[in-house]
Parts: C-alpha cells; structure tokens; sequence
C-alpha cells in the first residue's frame, strides 16, 4: 500500500518511541492508535463519542518523537492538538491560564507550590502544583556544588556578531540565573547581543489545542526578529527551539523562511570551543537528561562530555521526563509513570543536568532525595581572568 503525505502506513516505526506507550504497554495510547483515531473522525465525526474523544486527546505528552520519525509526516501531536481545541475543557483553560500569565502567576504560584507538602496537595491541583514546585527560584543547585564549570578560554568564531537571545518564560520569570549565565557566555564569546522584545514561545499553549493563542506568540516573536535586522537568534531550551522551527508555518516568502530557520542555533553549539575547568566541589556521578525535543546533534550533552570527561557518567536518551503539559492535569498517573521510568535510568546520579525548561521542572519536581537538578548552565561560572 503506497501512502501519501500525512496518511498512516501501519508502519510501527513511531510505536518504538513513544514514551507513553514505552511506560504503558498500552497500543491504544500510542501514536498509531491517535492517527487511527483522527482519520476515523475525519470520515464519520458523528460515529464516536465526543467525551471518548476528548479523553484520548488528553492521553499525550506532545513529546513529539513520533512525528520526528514518521517516514509519512503524519503529525500525530498536532492531530491531537487539533481534538483538544475542538473539544476544550477545563484543564485546558487552566493550562492556558497559567501560560498566558506566566509573569504573574509563575513566581507566585511556584514559590507556593513549593511550601505545600505532598501529603497535602488537593488531588484535583495535586499535579499542577507538583509542576509549579519544580519551576519555583530557589537557590538552584546547592552553593557547594554550583557553578562548578569556569570558561577559561573562547573561540572567535562568532566574535563580534549581533544576535538575539530569545529567553524562553522559564528564565524570564523564575530561573533569572540562566539567563544571566547565558548572557555571560555570549558576553565570553564576543556576541553583540541585541535587545529584543521577545515573548513565550507558543509551545504549551499550541500542543494544548489554543492554535489562535500559539500564532499570536509566533507572529510577535516574528515581528521582534525582523525589526532586528533578521540576526542570529541564540535559544537555550530544546522545546523552545523546537517551537522557533515550527514558525516556518507562519512565514509565507519561503526564502524569509529559510533565513528564520537559519538564524535559530543553540547556545551549546556557539559555544562549543569553549574551554573549561572544573573548579571547587564537583559531584562525582553526573547524569545528562536528553529532553524529546533535543537537537539531532545532542549539542548540550557534547558540551558537557568535552567539559566533564567521565564525570558524566550517564544520560538518558529513549526516556521522556513525563512533563505533558496539559497530560499531566488529567492523566497525572500515567506521566508519573513515564517519570519514574527517565529516573530508573538516572538511578545514582547525584546531580542531573538537561537543557529543557519543562525537563527540568519536571525533574526538579520529582528528584529523589539528595539529587540535584538544573540546566547545564547553572554550571558555568563567570570567567576566569
Ligand atoms: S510512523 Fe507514521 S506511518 Fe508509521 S505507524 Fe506511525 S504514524 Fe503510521
Ligand atoms: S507525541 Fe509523544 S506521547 Fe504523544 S503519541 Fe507521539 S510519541 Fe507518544
């Protein structure tokens, strides 16, 4: 059977990585099932139950291996965001609440969810203030471990070049340490960094199923590129990088559209001539956690092997940290499952570093005792001189 573009082929390709079925053993959460689902509905709307429905659109984390994989482009993720915004409910107007306020809600609302014990937490809002713990601005790492990675020597390579940052909320609102971190290695580097005026990515509220929401975020951030003379734009999160690729869908010159892909590069790869050396207490067994949406290349874990040598001990690379964003308010015991399966990987690191901002609230949120977790930024230190 030859397929065309967006039509399932039966492969299975896509069932081999998709952590949700991976933690389930459930075909019917998987990525098959959901394209199963959409082209049903596509041919008789009237033959399924809407609740039926709704409750399979909840049931995915939008990690989005899926669709990297799909040899057919079947885009299952934004299928099911498609059913989310055509059936919205209230975890969804919850979720995009908490996204479209993040510069009041998040420092707020996380420093709270941190002081509420588990055996405390409402079972409705259990889960959502398990994911605001994790986002909350504490002292980060702890003192004696944190920064441990000093520069000592930059490459020139991008010497003197204007670029953008784009911050993504996470930095912007309650993780200000990463962003001055990332504004200290770009300092290093030599970038000229420009001002810009950029806002959330668009990635929650768009695998949430608020598309109108989402193209709104792209449009400004779009807008705040071009007024910039089209630069570089550096980016520190994989889920936000991936979210900046998607924005193609929102350029129509095809040529500005290749410029714009173009002009995303992670802040791991600008820096990756970079030398450091390991200063004060280090842990001895440091885990990588590579999130779903991390570029092919693995930028930030190569970092980290030619800064930390065999004191990376491990990193996870099949394991999803169960984030799931509007997942983890309905379905908060199946993300957790998905969880425990990244940690059963990371079993005996005493710290865990990644570079996602959903990766690591999600970890931070649910680390064993006495393991620490942050961005690899909250590692470098300032230069040395
Ligand atoms: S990888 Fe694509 S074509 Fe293959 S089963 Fe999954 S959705 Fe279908
Ligand atoms: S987006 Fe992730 S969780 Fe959802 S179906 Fe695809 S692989 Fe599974």
């Amino acid at each position: 059977m030859v397929g065309v573009a967006g039509e399932c082929i039966l492969c299975g390709k896509c069932l081999e990585v998709c952590p949700l079925l991976a933690a389930t053993g459930r075909e019917e959460l998987g990525p098959r099932a959901k394209a199963d689902l959409c082209h049903l509905l596509a041919r008789d709307e009237a033959g399924l139950r809407g609740a039926d429905v709704a409750r399979l659109a909840g049931l995915c984390l939008g990690c989005d291996r899926c669709a990297a994989v799909c040899s057919q482009g079947v885009d299952v993720p934004g299928l099911v965001a498609g059913l989310r915004g055509a059936h919205p409910d209230f975890k969804g107007w919850l979720w995009k609440t908490w996204l479209s306020h993040a510069k009041t809600l998040w420092p707020v609302g996380s420093a709270m969810a941190g002081l509420v014990p588990d055996s405390l937490r409402p079972e409705r809002f259990g889960p959502l203030l398990k994911m605001l713990a994790g986002l909350r601005d504490g002292p980060g790492l702890t003192p004696a471990l944190a920064p441990f990675l000093t520069p000592t020597s930059f490459p020139d390579t991008h010497r003197g070049e204007p670029m953008l940052l784009f911050p993504g909320c996470t930095a912007t609102h309650v993780r200000q340490r990463w962003l001055a971190a990332a504004h200290s290695l770009l300092h290093g580097l030599g970038v000229a960094i420009l001002p810009g005026d950029f806002r959330c990515c668009g990635s929650g509220l768009k695998s949430a199923g608020f598309a109108d929401e989402a193209r709104a975020m792209a449009l400004h951030n779009l807008a705040a590129w071009r007024g910039a003379g089209r630069p570089k734009v550096a980016v520190f999160c994989a889920s936000c990088l991936s979210a900046l690729r998607g924005y193609t869908h929102y350029i129509d010159d095809p040529a500005e559209a290749e410029v714009w892909r173009n002009s995303l590069i992670l802040l791991s790869i600008l820096a990756k001539d970079t030398v450091f050396v390991i200063s004060g207490a280090v842990p001895d067994r440091i885990a990588y956690h590579r999130p779903c949406h991390a570029d092919g290349a693995g930028s930030d874990h190569l970092l980290l092997v030619a800064a930390l040598g065999d004191r990376l001990v491990e990193s996870t690379d099949r394991q999803c940290c169960g984030f799931g964003g509007v997942m983890a308010l309905g379905a908060p015991e199946l993300a957790d499952r998905v969880n425990a399966r990244c940690w059963d990987q990371l079993a005996g690191a005493e710290l865990v570093l990644t570079g996602c901002s959903a990766c690591a609230a999600r970890l931070d949120a649910t680390a064993p005792a006495g393991v620490a977790v942050g961005h690899w930024l909250e590692v470098i230190g300032q230069m040395r001189r």
